[in-house]
């Protein structure tokens, strides 16, 4: 009956991949296609230890973090993608064009790249960096509170 009731409901208004537009499954959990998921940029071992930027010619920290170390207020950065492309586009969708349904899409990638690199083992709390009230009212939501809570609750139930 549920099944039935979603069917009809896409007929109507079709789930489509928030990056290209093509039609996703009517029982997708995603809201991004793996053709898309794909092009994104994966930011994979050769990392800057403190940043996370990627290193293309090896090396324990980039050129910023070895220079400047107090360049950066914070111990350990790590980011899933580079902000390029499709993927930036989708961000900034995310950010400002009232998707806040991505928060699950980017949820579980941030999740599996904190456990990755340990942001487990210490972290006794999650904290999304505020956004202006006005701000906040205006966009309706706050897009690192919406991925804050997507990566508790992917942490509690990995556990
Ligand atoms: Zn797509
Ligand atoms: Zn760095």
């Amino acid at each position: 009956m549920k099944i039935f009731f979603l069917r009809i409901v896409n007929f109507f208004y079709p789930v489509t991949c928030s990056v290209c537009g093509d039609d996703l499954s009517f029982l997708s959990q995603t809201k991004i296609c793996g053709k898309c998921k794909e092009s994104f940029s994966v930011i994979k071992n050769l990392l800057c230890q403190k940043c996370g930027m990627p290193l293309y010619d090896g090396g324990e920290y980039c050129y910023t973090c070895k220079k400047y170390p107090k360049e950066y207020a914070f111990d350990k950065m790590r980011s899933v993608y580079l902000y390029k492309d499709s993927l930036r586009s989708l961000i900034l969708k995310f950010k400002y064009s009232d998707r806040s349904f991505l928060a699950k899409d980017f949820g579980l990638p941030m999740y599996e790249t904190m456990k990755l690199h340990s942001f487990y083992n210490d972290a006794e709390f999650i904290i999304p960096v505020p956004l202006n009230i006005v701000r906040r009212i205006k966009r309706g939501y706050n897009q690192a509170e919406l991925l804050a809570n997507e990566i508790s609750i992917k942490g509690t139930s990995a556990r």
